[in-house]
């Protein structure tokens, strides 16, 4: 093992990408153009790439690309037109799990420093594009086009684009977008051109009865940033370059829900420096969208749940926004180093939030996280790698690690080492630390040589002592599953405020508690403590006392969706029968994969029933990834016939 491991180090000086199929370390990606012909009643789409690869080693004779399910037509050269020869290489088992190859024979050998230009010609469908989502227009509120959206992370990008599906590599990235449909409207990840920029590759039958759309970004990105929407969608400024995108029919409710995005992105430049990425624009899509949000840059993506009128769910919003500095700009080059990305994310926008709402506030949101992260471990099991922020996702779909814990323990150890190097110098820290990695995709190997530097000149007194408590829980805080070594303070009176009013609940047996009143004064993450309560001692809480909180807080079909999740979830632990039409009503909804996973594993246990003929009737409604992590979940539960 140690043998292996000096050999990766010394050949390639950092961690390799252990889910992309593609030989990115010989030829490096540089620039992907597409040209996408939209079929949104088909679900189909006709394409042609257009990709610039850098070569880096000495004897290069083909090029390997990460495919998911596309059909490849033919690869050619960009300038010639001379066509290649490709092969598909299946890969048995990990086909479905993560694709397969397209290997791309070149037309001689290749050394390094040159560049290669090809194009490929290629299809896909809804069948096979588990990156996007279609929706028909009867899906949409106003029922006049289709929809479609995209969700590329983690390593989706390949089931729309054949390219080197890794974070480790960045592209510059621009798209000809073209419809038949006028009143669809389309936004890619980049800006909007308005004077077609870029030559058509195609010829096309009835050309001037399409729309065509073109995007440019002149900053490079990992694929899974690469983001799409089309259909009937329009765009609210919401002052100084901020942007809202919806149905028509939402958008001025979603634009004054959203009315504070410039005082975020201000108060996030104060603290971590200048914002490079041009407009900001969050899309509101659809109740499919199976994530809280995604960074698209100039495109973030977020789900309808953030929008509860009291402006009380837009912290995605902020999280979203400080991705543009920590994840789009310094990048985690390997799944194993998400965190790099999130735990970072999470850092900024506590900071923006605490001073917002409060330092009270932002410690129950950590509280919150951290249960949610334990609840993740105990799934993946204690000891799992997956429970550890550095999961190993060999021969795994990296999706399937996907949970809070590197969010939250990278929280934690980014504010252990806050209080070591103190508040006023880590806020240095961390914007050096932009400036230094920039436009980079890195690991945390680099990231450690980089903050013993930054001490040993930073802090010159103390910097031996900070450095030894570094090195103490660095390791272990990285690599070992399990909660965080150290655990940071987040006592706060709201904390127990609401877990004494859970817990007279709980005593009252159906009783109500004198303070009861308290819990329509709350927050909803002061909510989320008290219903985290009910459920971590559910095996307490007795029917009565379901029917009873029912009654005083109204909480079966609450508008708040984050608050209804954990109530729902308290249903399906303690058998509340009377609840579960909320249940049925919110997984008709909403299409938030982490709920729904949670959902529909209580459901296969507890309503084995109810949870198939609810899963059959969302199918569609279901974003392609969603349904099929459900599947999964629902295998543990095989179908029970019911004789009637
Ligand atoms: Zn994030």
């Amino acid at each position: 093992m140690i043998y292996l491991f000096l050999c990766i180090a010394l050949t390639f000086g950092a961690e390799v990408d252990v889910n992309t199929f593609s030989n990115y370390i010989e030829v490096s990606q540089e620039h992907v153009h597409i040209e996408w012909l939209l079929d949104l009643d088909g679900q189909y789409i006709n394409a042609t790439s257009q990709s610039i690869f850098r070569v880096n080693s000495n004897k290069l004779k083909q090029i390997d690309l990460d495919i998911y399910q596309l059909n490849i037509i033919a690869v050619y050269m960009t300038s010639t037109g001379n066509v290649l020869k490709h092969n598909i290489i299946n890969k048995g088992d990990q086909s479905l799990l993560q694709g397969d190859v397209l290997s791309i024979q070149l037309d001689r050998v290749y050394t390094r420093g040159e560049y290669i230009n090809l194009n490929i010609k290629y299809n896909l469908d809804s069948k096979g594009a588990r990156a996007l989502g279609f929706l028909t227009k009867e899906q949409t509120y106003s029922k006049t086009v289709p929809y479609l959206f995209s969700q590329c992370e983690d390593n989706n990008c390949r089931s729309i684009i054949p390219l080197q599906d890794t974070p480790s590599i960045k592209i510059y990235f621009t798209a000809t977008v073209l419809v038949k449909d006028p009143r669809i409207n389309v936004f890619m990840t980049g800006n909007k051109l308005y004077n077609m920029k870029f030559k058509l590759l195609n010829n096309y039958e009835n050309l001037q009865a399409l729309t065509i759309y073109q995007f440019e970004l002149n900053i490079k990105i990992p694929a899974y940033l690469i983001g799409i929407i089309a259909g009937e969608v329009v765009e609210k400024s919401t002052g100084n370059g901020t942007y809202v995108i919806a149905e028509p029919h939402f958008i001025d409710d979603y634009a004054q829900e959203l009315s504070d995005l410039p005082m975020y992105m201000k108060e996030m430049q104060e603290y971590i420096g200048p914002y490079i990425w041009g407009d900001y624009k969050i899309v509101i899509l659809p109740a499919s969208f199976p994530f809280g949000g995604m960074e698209h840059p100039l495109l973030t993506f977020a789900s309808p749940t953030i929008i509860v009128g009291d402006k009380s769910g837009v912290g995605t919003a902020i999280h979203e926004i400080a991705h543009s500095w920590v994840g789009n700009t310094v990048t985690g080059r390997n799944w194993a180093n998400f965190w790099i990305n999130e735990g970072f994310c999470v850092f900024l926008e506590r900071k923006i939030l605490s001073k917002l709402n409060g330092l009270d506030s932002v410690k129950l949101d950590a509280i919150n996280g951290n249960s949610s992260a334990y609840t993740s471990m105990q799934t993946f099991g204690l000891d799992n790698s997956f429970s550890s922020m550095h999961p190993n996702t060999t021969n795994r779909n990296p999706d399937e690690a996907t949970s809070r814990v590197p969010y939250e323990k990278g929280y934690q150890l980014l504010t252990y080492l806050e209080t070591l190097i103190q508040e006023d110098p880590f806020q240095k820290f961390l914007r050096d630390y932009i400036e230094n990695f920039k436009f980079q995709s890195i690991d945390e190997d680099q990231l450690y040589q980089f903050l013993l530097n930054w001490v040993r000149k930073n802090k010159q007194e103390d910097s031996q002592k900070i450095i030894t408590e570094i090195q103490k829980v660095w390791k272990k805080w990285v690599y070992e599953p399990g909660l965080a070594p150290i655990t940071i303070d987040v006592t706060t009176p709201l904390f127990t405020n609401a877990n004494n009013l859970a817990k007279a609940w709980i005593d009252g047996k159906g009783e109500i508690p004198e303070q009861a009143n308290d819990f329509l004064q709350y927050k909803p993450n002061q909510k989320s403590v008290f219903l985290q309560y009910l459920i971590d001692n559910y095996k307490d809480v007795e029917t009565a006392v379901m029917t009873k909180i029912d009654e005083q807080y109204k909480l079966t079909f609450y508008k708040d969706q984050k608050t209804g999740y954990k109530w729902y979830r308290l249903i399906l632990l303690v058998k509340y029968d009377q609840g579960l039409e909320g249940v049925h009503d919110f997984v008709s909804k909403v299409g938030v994969s982490s709920y729904l996973k949670v959902l529909y594993d209580l459901l296969g246990q507890n309503y084995n029933k109810q949870a198939y003929d609810w899963f059959d009737e969302n199918k569609t409604f279901y974003h392609p990834v969603v349904v099929q992590a459900i599947e999964k979940i629902l295998q543990k539960y095989p179908k029970k016939l019911i004789v009637e």
